[in-house]
């Protein structure tokens, strides 16, 4: 295996055909960003956009805005946009709320579909490590519904299908793991079994190629703060298959889901469509600032789009990978995400037989931002050194300089100085 050095990966990046999209970007000087599976990296166009919205459509407009400004419209134009990069059609998919709120709308209609169609499938499968925000709005719902909450390992969820499952509810991209679903077979899968799909694209949307209707998906929910770059706690988006939405109201019956929001009557009746997933009022400014987070995925639609991008994706984790394998042999460290590129999302994690939490601060303090998810030790999963790799701002030569970081970091054990191992609030 012929060791791969740094001028390889400047070769690639001078032959990059998305190499251009990273200006969209404010990157901090000397940082190496593998933490856009947490939180996307700032537009350069997101402050002046915000601070027109601010300035001119709130200071001036006031209002009006509402009309003059289109805000009424910014849920579906923004739910449009993302639509294209997930496979969906015009008007399906609408933004608002967060993710856990749009999975209780969506897994609550989904049950009450259940127990339409089959009053006797009782059970909601998920995966054990899925997030566990996922979860918990499961457990409630499951409450509410008569219905159990069943978790099967990575991977098990089609093996547990049967006449009682209601409902699976994945992720498409496992947050620990990176693992990816194959969702058009698990999805077919899920159909011959009598079982409805719910799927979470927090670690798929502007990651990798989604095509919920060719997938013939149930419903979809999926963040607006990660991959899509829409800024933090960004609003989320919700998408129903044509065939559902007008079948059940979801269970948050606001005046924005209303079919006639500004007639104020007193009587709830839901909108056509995906528009009755809304609730509330939109959070103006930063669905603006998730528009700008949405576009810099767009700007690569002229450059072959999500393929294009998926394709950057894979060779940057694949570089990662091998540079691991070639650089850090000598130490605890393993890859925990799958080798072949068709069953991993956007981002590759280590585990390390060390303190796995010091070891990523250390690399921090060296400019180079990945993360830690401690694993659950009741069940023996290991804690996980996350990183991820968004191909819109991303080179060749950050992956080799990262992984050159990590090899100091292990070779001069710098990760044992005290300072690293001091938690913070948020890891
Ligand atoms: C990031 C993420 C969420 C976040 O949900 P919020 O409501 O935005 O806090 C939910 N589910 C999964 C799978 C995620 O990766």
């Amino acid at each position: 295996m012929t060791l791969i050095q740094r001028t390889d990966c400047s070769a690639l990046d001078a032959a990059d055909p998305l190499a251009a999209l990273r200006k969209q970007f404010v990157l901090p000087d000397g940082a190496i960003y593998l933490d856009g599976n947490s939180l996307g990296a700032l537009p350069r166009a997101t402050a002046a956009r915000v601070q027109q919205v601010i300035a001119d459509e709130w200071g001036q407009g006031l209002i009006r805005s509402w009309n003059t400004a289109g805000w009424i419209g910014l849920p579906q134009r923004v739910g449009d946009k993302i639509a294209r990069l997930v496979g969906a059609a015009p008007n399906e998919l609408v933004v608002t709320d967060s993710t856990s709120i749009n999975l209780y709308k969506v897994l609550s209609a989904a049950l009450s579909i259940a127990r339409i169609d089959a009053p006797q499938r009782r059970v909601i499968v998920s995966e054990r490590e899925n997030f566990p925000t996922d979860l918990y709005i499961a457990q409630s719902l499951a409450a509410q519904y008569g219905a159990r909450l069943e978790l099967v390992e990575q991977g098990q969820a089609a093996s547990r299908l049967g006449d009682d499952v209601a409902v699976l509810l994945l992720t498409q991209v496992n947050y620990r793991s990176g693992a990816l679903h194959d969702m058009a077979a698990v999805t077919a899968a899920a159909h011959a079994a009598g079982a409805l799909t719910v799927w979470d694209l927090a670690h798929s949307a502007g990651a990798v190629p989604v095509d919920l209707n060719g997938a013939q998906a149930d419903f979809a929910i999926g963040c607006g703060y990660k991959y899509l770059n829409g800024g933090p706690g960004a609003p989320a988006f919700v998408w129903v298959h044509a065939r559902h939405v007008d079948r059940v109201q979801q269970p948050l019956s606001g005046w924005h889901g209303h079919a006639a929001p500004f007639v104020f009557t007193p009587d709830y009746q839901p909108a056509q469509g995906i528009a009755r997933y809304l609730c509330g009022t939109p959070t103006l400014l930063s669905l603006a600032a998730l528009e700008c987070g949405v576009d810099t995925v767009l700007a690569a639609e002229p450059l072959g789009g999500m393929a294009a991008l998926r394709r950057k994706s894979l060779a940057l984790s694949d570089l990662f990978i091998r540079l691991v394998q070639q650089q850090l042999g000598a130490h605890p460290v393993t890859i925990a995400t799958p080798i072949e590129p068709e069953r991993r999302g956007s981002q590759v994690s280590l585990t390390f037989d060390g303190d796995g939490y010091a070891l990523i601060q250390a690399l921090i303090d060296r400019g180079v931002i990945g993360d830690f998810r401690a694993g659950d030790s009741a069940h023996g999963d290991p804690d996980l050194l996350r990183f991820g790799f968004t191909p819109l701002y991303l080179r060749f030569v950050d992956v080799f300089d990262a992984v050159q970081a990590l090899r100091e970091v292990l070779d001069r054990g710098i990760w044992r100085e005290a300072r690293h191992a001091r938690k913070a609030a948020v890891t």
